[in-house]
This record gives structure tokens, C-alpha cells and sequence, in this order.
């Protein structure tokens, strides 16, 4: 495996700040932490997550990887990148049919090298079942197993970092972090690098209420490991902006995009990063931060996912 995993190069997102009339008169400051920009596949928090993964699949002396994922996934694009970049190979249990021609996200991960394998939706629900895994080993043969999104203990260490990093780039921490949340493990990540300090806010890009949950117990397997206080309560979800639900959304959405395109000339995507940047948005519109407060939010990336999306909506993401 090359020793590129460990150099800083990939890890340094730079922080960008925005600049219009609206946070001029309410007077408050955002920063973009550009980890869309850390590398041009591996991108963003999904390569934050799949770092201490590949180190411990190298620990273990297991050359072959294998997650799990939607036919859209963001994850199996990177986890599919990273295997190719970093000398792993990779194997993609996808949820449902297998449709020919794979759309862009599986047609890129079958192209560096990925294995996919697709499973109807009524299997894949026991992906975390033990015998399901068991029989994937023995058709398979032996693999290092990285959880859907690719949310585990490792992830969490891993997006941890991205503090650290602000830490060395801004005077001082940001007020308020702001990030999407899919399965919480970037926020979990996040809340552990600050371990009490600032305010943290997930913006649910699904419908429901379970990330206060997930994220509590997230935090609790990591609090020994990453020394962190296992009574945090500086952190909050806000579930007003996912849009009717995963992958769900409304002309506003797609409009906000396109606008924040045309004046910052930075790309969001419709699934995480749209709704959390029109989520602030908004809550800034009505005076959720008090005046003067610095706020930082976190461009987790994904923008693998827009052609498969105007594929399927009709090039509305210019
Ligand atoms: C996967 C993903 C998320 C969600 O991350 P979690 O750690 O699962 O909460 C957010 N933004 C983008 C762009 C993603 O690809």
C-alpha cells in the first residue's frame, strides 16, 4: 500500500469564508471547511471516515475491503477510489437490482476495480447480522468489513481530525459547527474533536428522529479511546431541513443550489451539503445566531452524486 495515507497532504482542507449582504447585516461570519476538496475521488467526510479503516485493514494484513451501499452511494465511490489509490481490493454489496448500464456512481467503482455484488433489499436489511456476514466470507472469501456509510469507531477518530485541523487554520474555533447528518458518524467525529467546547448542529438530511440516539451511542464507544466526556450535551440535530426525507427534494432546494453556485462559485449537492447550506441559511434569516457569532460549516463533499441525479431528474444542478 502506498505510504500517501499517512502524509498530511490530503488532510488539510483549506476554510474558505463566505461573504454577501446577509450575514454582512446580520452580522455573523461563515466559514466552509472545503473538505469537498481533499482529494479529487476519495472526497470529503467519506475519506475523513475510511482513513484509520484502511490503516487497520493494513494492521490486520487484509488486502481485500468490503462495504455496502446504495446504488448512489457516496461511499462506494470513495471506499471503490481509495481501494484503487491505496492498493486494496474492493468488493460492493449493493442494495437491489443489478440495471444495466450501471449509472455513474457504480459505473466509476467497477471501473477502478470494484467487485459488485447486488442483493435485494429484503437480504441486505441482515447486513449487520452475523451469519449474513459469515456466508459472505465463505463466497467471498476473507475481507476487512467496513459498515454501511462507513460509520464505526475508525470513522469517528477520523473525522475528529477535522477539528484539530481548524484548530491550526483559524485564530480561534468557530462558534457554531455546523454539518449533515446520514448516519451521524461525521457529527459524532465532530463533537469528539471539540469533546465540550463550541456548539455543534446536525442537520438531518433524513426524515425521523433517531440521530440523537445513534449519535449518543456512537459517542459512548468512542469515549474511552478518544478520551472524550461521555456527558457532551453542547450538540443538537435539527430535522427541519431534510426535505420530505433521504434523497427527497423541492424546487427551493435545487434553486438555493444554484443560486450559492452562481455567488460563491462552490458546488453543494441536493442529498447532504444543500440542505445543510440552506438550512443555515435559513436559520441565520431569522436570527437563530446572535450577533457577532462565527459559524463553520462543514462541505462534506459528495458531489460524485449529481450526474446519476440530473440523470434521473432531468440536469436540474447546473
Ligand atoms: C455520507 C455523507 C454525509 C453523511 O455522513 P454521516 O457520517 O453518515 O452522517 C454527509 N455529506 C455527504 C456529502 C456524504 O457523502
Amino acid at each position: 500500500m502506498n505510504n500517501s495515507l499517512l502524509t498530511p497532504t490530503y488532510l488539510f482542507s483549506p476554510v474558505q469564508e463566505i461573504k454577501n449582504n446577509l450575514l454582512q447585516s446580520k452580522g455573523v461570519q461563515l466559514l466552509v471547511k472545503r473538505d469537498d476538496l481533499i482529494h479529487p475521488q476519495v472526497s470529503g467526510n467519506k475519506w475523513r471516515k475510511l482513513k484509520y479503516n484502511l490503516l487497520a485493514a493494513k494492521e490486520a494484513q487484509q488486502n481485500t475491503l468490503l462495504t455496502f451501499g446504495g446504488a448512489f452511494s457516496n461511499h462506494i465511490y470513495a471506499t471503490a477510489a481509495a481501494g484503487k489509490v491505496f492498493g486494496f481490493k474492493t468488493i460492493g454489496v449493493i442494495r437491489g437490482d443489478h440495471i444495466e448500464p450501471l449509472n455513474a456512481t457504480l459505473a466509476y467503482a467497477e471501473k477502478v476495480g470494484m467487485e459488485l455484488h447486488f442483493i435485494a433489499r429484503s437480504e441486505y436489511r441482515k447486513k449487520e447480522e452475523v451469519a449474513f456476514q459469515q456466508n459472505l466470507q465463505k463466497k467471498l472469501g476473507p475481507f476487512f468489513l467496513i459498515p454501511e456509510g462507513g460509520t464505526n469507531e475508525n470513522a469517528i477518530k477520523g473525522c475528529s481530525e477535522l477539528v484539530e485541523e481548524v484548530a491550526h487554520q483559524l485564530p480561534e474555533l468557530p462558534d457554531y459547527w455546523c454539518a449533515s447528518c446520514g448516519t451521524g458518524g461525521t457529527l459524532s467525529g465532530i463533537i469528539a474533536g471539540l469533546n465540550g467546547e463550541k456548539k455543534i448542529i446536525g442537520f438531518s438530511a433524513l426524515k425521523g428522529d433517531f440521530h440523537q440516539k445513534d449519535i449518543q451511542m456512537l459517542l459512548s464507544h468512542v469515549s474511552d479511546t478518544l478520551k472524550v466526556s461521555d456527558t457532551l450535551d453542547n450538540w443538537q440535530i435539527n430535522t427541519a431541513y431534510h426535505f420530505g426525507g433521504y434523497a427527497k427534494f423541492k424546487p427551493t432546494l435545487i434553486d438555493f443550489i444554484n443560486t450559492f453556485k452562481q455567488e460563491n462559485n462552490i458546488q453543494l449537492e441536493p442529498i447532504y451539503t444543500g440542505k445543510l447550506f440552506y438550512g443555515i441559511y435559513d436559520l441565520i434569516k431569522n436570527d437563530y445566531f446572535p450577533k457577532g457569532s462565527s459559524i463553520l460549516a462543514v462541505h462534506t463533499g459528495g458531489l460524485q452524486g449529481i450526474a446519476g441525479f440530473n440523470r434521473r431528474f432531468g440536469n436540474l444542478i447546473r
